[in-house]
């Protein structure tokens, strides 16, 4: 190959970004797509949700991201479909030829077919639907400010979060921070002690699959100090707006469900006609290579690949990240004629927070939890944050409001 290698990256969130930055100095040119113009992140979305933090402050522009790398052009599209076999990759306004694909289009959230979950529901994947969450919580204290009737206050002032994973457990514990540390002093005539955050989860454990039973325990006993009412092995069938309906139990009234319980791929990958497994994920070789494309990476949450125990790398942007410069490493090693390498996960360990002073983490090997794992989670998240400016401003606005228990975005807005 004579000319320099075009080297396109679907996706500029967590791997798509990782890998652009690690084929900066390489001898390619590079195309990176994504139909948003910012690199979103996600952990702290759940902040935008419970009016913590704004969306500006968690995500930025793709194009002061790369602003100084020469070898890359960004284009905010949208990719609605890959042809392999002629190596192309086409969007809503244009088609382009590849040499190297990068594939890290991430994932949306599952609703398991509930459409009266999707439609009522609230959930937790992209900006637009964490301001949605913020809109309608916020409203609903206004609504309940004005109800006059006992029994439809109560309804209103009942929150049920669904999925006791990293991102249900932390919206439940902001979300019972928020209510009983900030509205209580906005809605002085309202006794909030009635209002009540529940979190329910199919399993009999929360934090299930990737964290130890330890931590597990740590989880449920942090969160009900924050008075999180906790509902395990219960599953939800459905939620028409005013009562949220279970497999097995009584219905919850309530006018808010917050959907942290699954995770599917994005809509492109759907539409990909390749070889899937759980979720939708698109099964790849251990050098992340996609069976039949060499010249094609499949890498993140789209991707498919299991760790030494036979089990699937969990969705995490860690894992993310780790593959993207695999990916990239063994793009050079291609242009230098060098074999692919395969893939290994190094897990960095796992970290969660539950609110204020208390979080759970297991970093080498050792499990903790407490003040001192949530002084390594707010450190890390401030560290992590893309743009010294945003790090200065959430650190700025944490220390606001852990000192005086305020929350800046307290905001209805026009969606
Ligand atoms: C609420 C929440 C909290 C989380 N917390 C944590 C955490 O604490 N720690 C952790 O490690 N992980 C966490 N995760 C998981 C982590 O965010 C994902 O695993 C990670 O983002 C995956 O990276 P990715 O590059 O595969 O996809 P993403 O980062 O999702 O990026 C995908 C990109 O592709 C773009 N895209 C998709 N389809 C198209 C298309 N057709 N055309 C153009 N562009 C497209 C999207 O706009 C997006 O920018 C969390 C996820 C969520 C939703």
């Amino acid at each position: 190959m004579n000319r320099i290698p075009h080297v396109v990256i679907v996706g500029a969130g967590f791997g798509g970004l990782e890998a652009a930055k690690k084929l900066k100095k390489a001898p390619v040119q590079i195309t990176l797509i994504d139909r948003h113009n910012y690199h979103l992140f996600q952990p702290l979305l759940y902040q935008v949700a419970i009016a913590g933090l704004s969306p500006v402050q968690i995500a930025h522009p793709v194009r002061a991201i790369f602003r100084r790398q020469k070898n890359l052009d960004f284009l905010m599209d949208e990719v609605t479909n890959i042809d392999f076999k002629a190596r192309q990759v086409l969007t809503t306004n244009k088609t382009l030829k590849y040499d190297y694909l990068i594939l890290a289009a991430g994932s949306r959230t599952n609703f398991f077919g509930m459409q009266s979950i999707e439609k009522n529901g609230h959930d937790m994947k992209n900006i637009s639907s964490a301001v949605a969450t913020r809109n309608h919580l916020l409203k609903i204290f206004e609504k309940a400010n004005r109800e006059t009737d006992e029994d439809a206050r109560r309804a209103m002032l009942t929150f049920v979060v669904v999925g006791g994973g990293p991102t249900g457990v932390e919206s439940a514990g902001a979300l019972a921070e928020l209510i009983h540390l900030v509205l209580t002093k906005d809605y002085p005539q309202m006794n909030l002690n009635d209002a009540r955050v529940i979190l329910v989860e199919a399993s009999n454990h929360l934090m299930p699959n990737v964290y130890p039973r330890n931590l597990q325990a740590a989880t449920l006993k942090l969160l009900r100090r924050k008075r999180v009412n906790i509902r395990l092995k219960q599953i939800v069938t459905g939620f028409d707006g005013e009562r949220v309906t279970f497999k097995n139990g009584d219905p919850i009234l309530t006018h808010t469900v917050i959907w942290t319980a699954g995770v599917r791929t994005a809509e492109l990958v759907d539409a990909l006609d390749l070889e899937k497994r759980a979720g939708g994920r698109i099964l790849v070789k251990p050098t992340l290579q996609l069976p039949g494309y060499p010249e094609v990476y499949v890498i993140g949450d789209a991707a498919y690949l299991e760790d030494e125990n036979g089990q699937p790398l969990s969705l995490l942007a860690t894992v993310a990240q780790q593959q993207a410069k695999h990916a990239a490493e063994n793009i050079l090693r291609e242009l230098h004629e060098r074999p692919p390498k395969s893939f290994t996960y190094k897990d960095p360990g796992l970290l969660a927070t539950i609110g204020r002073n208390a979080a759970v983490a297991r970093i080498w090997g050792i499990s903790f939890s407490g003040l001192p794992a949530w002084l390594i989670w707010v450190g890390l998240h401030i560290y992590r944050l893309i743009g010294f400016r945003n790090r200065l401003v959430v650190m700025l606005n944490w220390a606001w409001d852990y000192f005086f228990y305020d929350s800046q975005v307290r905001l209805i807005t026009k969606e």
